[in-house]
């Protein structure tokens, strides 16, 4: 059944193949941007999800074009990386106020409509930093950690309504920031990867659709690593 599925971040990166594969298997796709305008044959609107009123606004343009939001996927996130000693406390609320305030605005406007249908798929795109930790990355981390927390409460609450809160976890994958590393850091870093490369976006977005399928259903709270190994057990 084609579902109504917002993707943050859906304009570019690791959202845009998760706004891809929701398309291919037919689902109605809107991805938010900041300016840019939407990928060719995507629907888009503009949204900063630091801003509570952007995020309600964007809601509203998708309920009066297509229907209200079934499946959300909390994507958009940013790093701003530095040893803790030089890590300023603006540099360390806007990492949390974008990866972590910004799913939660995202989800609490969400889950009233979801509510009310008695069916919603929220999922959290993590990070396998998250729980494995990562030098320079306090704030990432606290932020990435922190969306388990918020998915675990969020399916306490809401469970029994057909309502799951999900979080994907991904390794290291092959994007724009990824490719400009230096190849001694990518070898590095393939050599710590059980899985022995990196992963494509298209390997997370596989994880994404299916926590969205109805084959997924009793599946809630749950982390779902799509890391090749790196962070097991974490
Ligand atoms: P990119 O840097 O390629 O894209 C980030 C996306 O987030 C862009 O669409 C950007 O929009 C959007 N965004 C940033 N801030 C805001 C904001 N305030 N409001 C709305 N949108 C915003 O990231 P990736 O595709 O690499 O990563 C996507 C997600 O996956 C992130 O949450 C990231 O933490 C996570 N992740 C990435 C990994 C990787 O290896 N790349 C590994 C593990 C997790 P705009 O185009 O307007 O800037």
């Amino acid at each position: 059944m084609p579902r109504t599925v917002l993707v943050t971040g859906g304009n570019r990166g690791i959202g845009l193949a998760i706004a891809r594969a929701f398309a291919d298997q037919g689902d109605r796709v809107v991805v938010t941007h900041r300016g840019s305008g939407a990928p060719d044959g995507l629907l888009g609107v503009q949204c900063d999800i630091t801003d509570a009123a952007s995020v309600d606004a964007a809601f509203s343009f998708v309920e009066s074009e297509i229907g209200p939001v079934e499946v959300v996927v909390a994507n958009a996130g940013i790093t701003d990386d530095t040893l803790l000693l030089r890590m300023s406390e603006e540099q360390f609320e806007r990492v949390l106020d974008t990866n972590l305030t910004g799913a939660f605005r995202v989800a609490k406007r969400a889950s009233g409509k979801m509510l009310r249908a008695k069916w919603g798929r929220l999922i959290f795109i993590s990070s396998v930093i998250g729980l494995y930790g990562g030098p320079g990355q306090v704030n990432y981390a606290a932020s990435k950690a922190g969306l388990v927390g918020m998915a675990r409460s969020i399916t306490r609450e809401l469970g029994t309504r057909n309502i799951t809160a999900n979080v994907v976890a991904p390794g290291f994958i092959q994007t724009e920031m990824t490719d400009v590393l230096p190849e001694s850091r990518k070898a590095e870093i393939i050599k710590a990867v059980p899985a022995g490369r990196l992963a494509t976006a298209d390997e997370v977005a596989a994880a994404v659709t299916f926590l969205a399928s109805d084959s997924a259903a009793y599946i809630s709270g749950a982390v779902l690593p799509v890391d090749g190994g790196l962070g097991m057990g974490h």
